[in-house]
């Protein structure tokens, strides 16, 4: 079997085309969605991610701004940026790239964010919602995720889904996610014993350790949908995933490659969280 390859490259263009129609459509009724994007420090990994999400606003017509901090900024002068921003009206979103300096706590600085213009979906309310099943922002990776498997017509429920990896930001709400769509959801982790046998069973298998070619297809079922959400870099210096793609891509029935798979979908879920916050912001008035 040669799995067919799910393209987060080309569904990212796809929706990012329709998000176009819909942000022209706002702007002609005197709307335009507004994201806020403040950076601690001078990362080059988060110069990068930040970067790339202020080029993707700018191709579909969304207001960026980016406040560059110096990574000696206090918590509280962090924090009343933030409230500032909370206060903004043509602010719709608001983005705090993480990670953060040890200094400053990344859960007050989670907390402080309006839950209204979470468009990250971290704030402890969008994630109590997200797992009872309301309305909220979705965290983008994890809905990424979900759209990619969506996007080729594949069956979730009643599906076994193995999430390996229990992050906040990936492993854990991808698995949630995948629940409220009624699959039989399993995690793995560092401490599971006997991880091979456990994915095996996986009709999706979604793999966010962080280490690169961790999975090889000894732990994929025949057939199996295999979502590699790692971003490494290998010994020559160019990104790989958690999957080893080569060999699995002989055992699944569907793959999302790296690059070009999980990460393009991650940056057009916040654009699409924007676009939503600012039709919903501009109709409560
Ligand atoms: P993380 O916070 O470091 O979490 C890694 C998870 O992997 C943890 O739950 C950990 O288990 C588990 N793990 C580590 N070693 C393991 C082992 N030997 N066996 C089983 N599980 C093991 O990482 P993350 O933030 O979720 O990110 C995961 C990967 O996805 C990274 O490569 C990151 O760069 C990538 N990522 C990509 C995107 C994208 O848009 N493409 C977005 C976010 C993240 P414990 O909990 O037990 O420690």
């Amino acid at each position: 079997m040669t799995a067919t390859i799910i393209s987060g490259k080309e569904l990212a263009r796809e929706k990012r085309e329709q998000m176009k129609i819909e942000v022209e459509q706002l702007k002609s009724q005197g709307i335009v969605p507004g994201l806020a994007v403040i950076l601690v420090g001078e990362d080059p990994a988060s110069q990068s991610y930040v970067k790339s999400k202020q080029k993707s606003c700018y191709e579909v017509g969304i207001h960026s701004e980016l406040d560059e901090v110096s990574v000696s900024i206090t918590e509280d002068e962090l924090l009343h940026k933030i409230d500032v921003l909370n206060k903004a009206d043509h602010i719709h979103g608001i983005l705090v790239q993480l990670p953060l300096p040890s200094h400053i706590s990344e859960k007050a600085v989670i907390e402080a964010i309006n839950p209204s213009k979470d468009v990250d979906g971290f704030h402890p309310i969008n994630v109590g919602r997200m797992m009872t099943g309301q309305e909220a922002f979705l965290p983008c990776t994890p809905y990424g995720i979900v759209e990619m498997i969506k996007s080729k017509g594949i069956e979730l429920e009643g599906q076994q889904v193995v999430v390996v990896g229990r992050s906040n930001i990936v492993g854990k709400p991808v698995g949630q996610l995948l629940l409220n769509e009624n699959a039989t959801v399993t995690y793995c982790h560092s401490r599971t014993k006997n991880m091979k046998q456990i994915t095996r069973t996986a009709d999706i298998l979604v793999v966010a350790v962080g280490k690169a070619h961790f999975i090889n297809k000894e732990y994929i079922k025949e057939g199996a949908v295999v979502i590699d959400v790692g971003v490494n870099r290998n010994e020559e210096g160019k990104l790989v995933g958690d999957v080893v793609f080569d060999e699995a891509k002989e055992v699944a029935s569907y793959i999302t490659p790296v690059p070009g798979g999980v990460g393009p979908m991650t940056i057009t879920m916040l654009l699409y969280n924007t676009i939503v916050s600012a039709k919903r912001l501009v109709s409560k008035g």
